[in-house]
């Protein structure tokens, strides 16, 4: 008989083209025994720090691995409520810890979402964004940052209709790690207010800052912006998938409720672990990655067209010849894994560089990659 699987319409109205043919190409190369220089790992290269694997393995061993409750244990959301207090000055409204920031994603549009609302996202984006605004039924307003990826407030002001709902602000960001001033921020609150829309500021990157600290849009609105951040950069620990959300508490009330329901809570013994964050030394991460993005910038800015990077691991420069996919397969022909820009964006002019890598790999990707511009 013959029987269809029944699929959603919003899968299909889902692509994963585009990035599964780079990494089949780049499995085939691998299969040939090539000697490739990954650029394409979007997580942290140091181990998880020591003082969380252990607190980890004594949370199993002393039977810590029920459920928690579903907006996460009072110890952990008690001190993102000091830090944010200490950051900003105010009292937090809602807090609850989610299964990675992707997982506060998913309960922040599923909850605030339905059909005809906007949500706008500036390109380029972290990929998520999009699809879930497509899962939650609702509709991407993308608004291009090129080619200085500031914060493109006028462009923003401008897509803005009585459907707008919320505007997504990723600093420092993925795929650029450019990282927005205290002016665009404000700016940007501005217009929130003005319009009525829910911020939200995925600050995931945020202590992987290079020169000097990030800000925040809460500064400026808190009572509007839900903060999503989490432990898989700082920490190390993207496969146990821990993240919160901090704002309004309406908001986290119907996000938590959807947890229930879905994720029930985030691993219970990656939230007792992260408990021991004071005992990591980040500072020296920290000046390592700054280290390798002075050694990526500088060994590719010759030859490349680049806007300097100032946090997370990641860097976007322009493909020569303009045609980015045409570059990425032209890289993986001379054994350089990097990311087409059309992954993150409407254009496909761009590539990006993870160089969460050691500084050899960074030098030996660098080589390879100004050996291939000179052909353009
Ligand atoms: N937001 C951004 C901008 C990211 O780059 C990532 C991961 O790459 C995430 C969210 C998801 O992070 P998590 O591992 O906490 O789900």
């Amino acid at each position: 008989m013959n029987w269809e699987i029944p699929i959603a319409e919003r899968c299909r109205k889902i692509d994963a083209s585009g990035i599964r043919k780079v990494f089949e190409l780049a499995a085939q190369r691998r299969a040939q025994g090539a000697d490739l220089v990954d650029f394409s790992i979007g997580q942290p290269d140091f181990p998880v720090p020591d003082p969380i694997k252990n607190a980890a393995i004594q949370a199993i061993q002393a039977d810590r691995n029920s459920y928690t409750m579903t907006q996460g244990i009072g110890e952990l959301r008690g001190k993102i409520s000091q830090q944010y207090k200490e950051r900003f000055g105010i009292e937090p409204d809602g807090v609850m810890i989610t299964s990675g920031v992707s997982g506060g994603l998913v309960l922040m549009f599923l909850a605030t979402c339905q059909p005809g609302d906007e949500v706008i996202i500036v390109d380029p984006y972290f990929v998520m964004y999009k699809h879930l605004v497509t899962l939650a039924g609702a509709t991407s307003v993308i608004v291009d940052s090129y080619p200085d990826f500031k914060l493109p407030i006028d462009k923003i002001a401008r897509a803005i209709t009585p459907r707008t709902k919320i505007l997504m602000i990723n600093s420092p960001s993925n795929p650029t790690g450019c990282v927005y001033d205290e002016k665009e921020l404000k700016a940007a609150a501005e217009l929130a207010r003005k319009h009525n829309l829910l911020l939200v500021s995925d600050e995931i990157y945020r202590q992987l800052a290079y020169d000097g600290d990030v800000a925040s849009v809460v500064k400026f609105a808190p009572e509007r912006t839900l903060l999503l951040d989490g432990y898989s950069k700082n920490l190390a620990l993207t496969g146990w998938r821990l993240g919160y959300a901090v704002g309004p508490k309406p908001l986290i009330e119907q996000m938590s409720k959807l947890q229930q329901y879905t994720f029930v809570c985030a691993p219970s013994f990656a939230q007792y672990a992260a408990m021991e964050m004071d005992s990591c030394d980040l500072e020296s991460k920290v000046a390592d990655y700054r280290r390798r993005r002075n050694l990526i910038y500088d060994g590719l800015k010759e030859r490349f067209k680049i806007v300097k990077p100032t946090g997370g691991f990641y860097i976007f420069p322009e493909a020569p010849g303009g045609d980015a996919k045409a570059f990425v397969e032209k890289a993986l022909a001379k054994d350089v894994l990097i990311i087409p820009g059309n992954v993150f964006s409407e254009r496909n002019t761009h590539f990006r560089i993870s160089y969460a890598r050691d500084e050899a790999t960074i030098r030996k990707g660098i080589e390879r990659l100004n050996d291939l511009a000179k052909s353009f």
